[in-house]
Formats: structure tokens, sequence, C-alpha cells
């Protein structure tokens, strides 16, 4: 959450989702993520999975968040495995800003037929807006040698 967001007592969505002040329906909760299904989905399967606590975006991320990340990932796989998709021909992945609308950071878990041929660009990854786990990786690696590059 922003500081504007907080003085105008601005509640982020996501985290009240999460800590159950908003009611909907969660398929998954323990202490470090939540999981429940997007009010517009954009195909057969469309999850979202977000950090219990607030995190803005994947432009906010270092590699101290990459095991986080990989817990909601698997639980990404897990849950398309569960509905009976593919993994691999599934769309996993995160809107990179200013591609997102909402300002906590949420994994689309995406699987089944799409939508739409729209929604299949909007969650294509590979793209410049919509970024999977290895690439958020690589993102992220990069970053944390251009601090260590600047430290030295
Ligand atoms: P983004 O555009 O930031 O990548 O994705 C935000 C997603 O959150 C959208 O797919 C949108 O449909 C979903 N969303 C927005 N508000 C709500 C809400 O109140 N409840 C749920 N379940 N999903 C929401
Ligand atoms: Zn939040």
């Amino acid at each position: 959450m922003t500081i504007v967001d907080r003085i105008l007592c601005r509640p982020c969505i996501f985290c009240a989702i999460a800590d159950g002040s908003i009611p909907t329906t969660l398929i998954y909760k323990d202490d470090k993520i939540a999981a429940f299904n997007d009010i517009n989905p954009a195909a057969e399967t469309h999850i979202l999975i977000v950090p219990v606590d607030h995190v803005k975006s994947v432009k906010t991320l270092t590699t101290d968040h990459i095991p986080l990340l990989e817990k909601m990932h698997q639980k990404g796989i897990d849950l398309l495995r569960e509905r009976g998709h593919n993994p691999e021909q599934s769309r996993l992945g995160f809107h990179v800003p200013p591609f997102n609308t909402v300002d906590h950071l949420h994994l689309h878990v995406v699987g089944g037929a799409m939508k739409s041929n729209f929604r299949k660009l909007k969650y294509e990854t590979g793209r410049m807006w919509y970024m999977d786990l290895t690439q958020l990786h690589a993102t992220l690696d990069k970053k944390r040698r251009l601090q260590e590059g600047a430290r030295l």
C-alpha cells in the first residue's frame, strides 16, 4: 500500500481478501499465501495466488522473495493439476506494472480454454507485460548483480 492509501484509509483489496475482511471463498490459505478465483476469469480456470503480507508488485521484489515466489508457483501447479490441466500448457504469470491493475503482487494461474483472443495475448508469457517465474528469476538475478556491482 502507498502512504497516500494509508493516510486516506484506502485498504488494499487483496490484503482484505487474504485476511478475510472482505468475504471471498479462499481455495487455499496458510500463513504465507492465499488463493482465490479471479472475479473476471480469462479462462476456464483463473485463480489468483497472493502473498498474505502486502508486496506491491514484481518491481519491488528482490532475490529474498524467491522462496515465496516458488511457493506461490508450486501451489499454482498443484491447483492446475487438481483441476485436470497440464501446467506446461497453462499460463502462470505476473502482469508487470504499468500493465497490472491491482497493486498487491498476484500470480495468475490460468488454465483450460481461454475466453477470447485478447485474453490469450494478455496472458501470454514472454511478452513485456506478462512474466513467468523463469523470467522473474532472471530479472531478480540481474537486479542483484547490478546492486552488487554498484557496491564495489
Ligand atoms: P492484474 O490486472 O493486476 O494483473 O490482475 C488483477 C486481477 O484481479 C484481474 O484479473 C481482476 O479480475 C481481479 N480482481 C480485481 N478485483 C477483484 C476482487 O475484488 N476479487 C477477485 N476475486 N478478483 C479481483
Ligand atoms: Zn495488499
